[in-house]
């Protein structure tokens, strides 16, 4: 089968032709119809976080379906549009127990430490597959997985409530997601910070407030246009150090920013003025869970969450529309996601 892999740390990945998979009695062998190119595919090609064994398949985003079956695999018959949930855990650890599978003892990160959608097929742990209703396209399913996921996980963490604003930090995929569910949690205004008037415009389109940070501090444009009060909730989904310093900065009394981007960088905070005087708090939040798909998956069949067509562009399985894709996420793209269909 043809995979397009990461052989060397920074460099373009590579097509191969491998085998197909062989799949354990708990596991499930994907087709893949579609897999998303995720900004963290950036960070593995770079080395700024690591995708460990090289070679490695990447690709987290996957939707597929069921085309062999594990002899163990009670609850996904053969020809099941299912979807993967990227964490292959152990299910039996503390933390699996507690529905922290993100933090499992021996969890692996499909398509970073274990090889992923970027290939015609895919081999997954049973346990880590989620069936694909009928109404919701592979392509949407595939993106879902990732960027809506870590954007409710992030929003919940957050601990948005009703009538509360939220302030989403970067309009790619992960926001295009995270200003949908902020409104699904019941959220008040919704604030959508981009430097890209495309991207502006299309948050507008789903009913946010766009904040266009080219024009001047977003974190002072997010005051004004709250009275004063400043956001209840922020999101920060980029990884730069002035976008987690505005996200900090934007927050009102009680106010809870999530940091999401990944980054190696440093940003520095006014402790009095922007945490302790407003009992702010500055929470990570790291993938998602497993227990929070079964209500994206629900919002996505009924149109609460929706990835148009439209915002989506479709490549085909190989090295170099991939890399370009990649090269494209590194430096500002207008696509709010690209998706692999082999
Ligand atoms: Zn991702
Ligand atoms: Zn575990």
């Amino acid at each position: 089968m043809k995979a397009v892999r990461l052989t060397e740390v920074g460099k373009p990945l590579r097509l191969e032709n491998l085998p197909t998979p062989r799949i354990g009695p708990e596991e499930v062998l994907v087709r893949v119809q579609a897999a998303g190119i995720c900004h963290s595919d950036v960070l593995y090609r770079a080395g700024i976080s690591k995708a460990s064994p090289l070679p490695m398949t990447l690709g987290h985003e996957i939707a597929g379906v069921a085309e062999e079956i594990g002899a163990d695999v009670k609850d996904i018959a053969k020809g099941a549009r299912v979807c993967v949930h990227y964490m292959a855990t152990c299910g039996r650890c503390a933390y699996c127990r507690a529905g922290h599978e993100q933090f499992c003892a021996t969890g692996r990160m499909i398509g970073k430490q274990w090889d992923g959608g970027y290939a015609e097929f895919a081999r997954i742990p049973a346990r880590s597959l989620f069936l694909l209703p009928d109404e919701i396209p592979f392509v949407q399913g595939a993106v879902m997985m990732c960027s809506s996921a870590t954007s409710l996980h992030a929003l919940r963490k957050a601990r948005l409530q009703r009538g509360e604003s939220a302030a989403i930090f970067g309009f790619g995929g992960l926001g295009f997601s995270a200003v949908q569910l902020a409104k699904a949690l019941g959220a008040g205004d919704v604030f959508a910070v981009d430097i890209n008037a495309v991207k502006l415009r299309l948050a507008a389109g789903l009913g946010a407030i766009p904040i266009d940070a080219g024009q001047g501090d977003p974190a002072e444009q997010i005051r004004e246009a709250t009275h004063g009060r400043g956001a209840d909730v922020a999101l920060e989904l980029i990884g730069k150090p002035e976008t987690m310093d505005a996200a900090v900065r934007c927050l009102g009394r009680f106010g809870r920013v999530a940091l999401v981007g990944l980054s190696r960088q440093s940003f520095a905070v006014a402790p009095y003025e922007n945490v302790i005087n407003k009992e702010a708090e500055i929470i990570g939040a790291s993938d998602h869970l497993a227990s929070e798909i079964p209500l994206l998956l629900e919002w996505a069949r009924t149109g609460k969450l929706q990835i148009p067509a439209a915002v989506t562009r479709v490549i085909e399985l190989d090295a170099e529309p991939v890399n370009e894709t990649l090269d494209g996420l590194e430096n500002g793209t207008n696509y709010v996601r690209t998706v692999i269909k082999p």
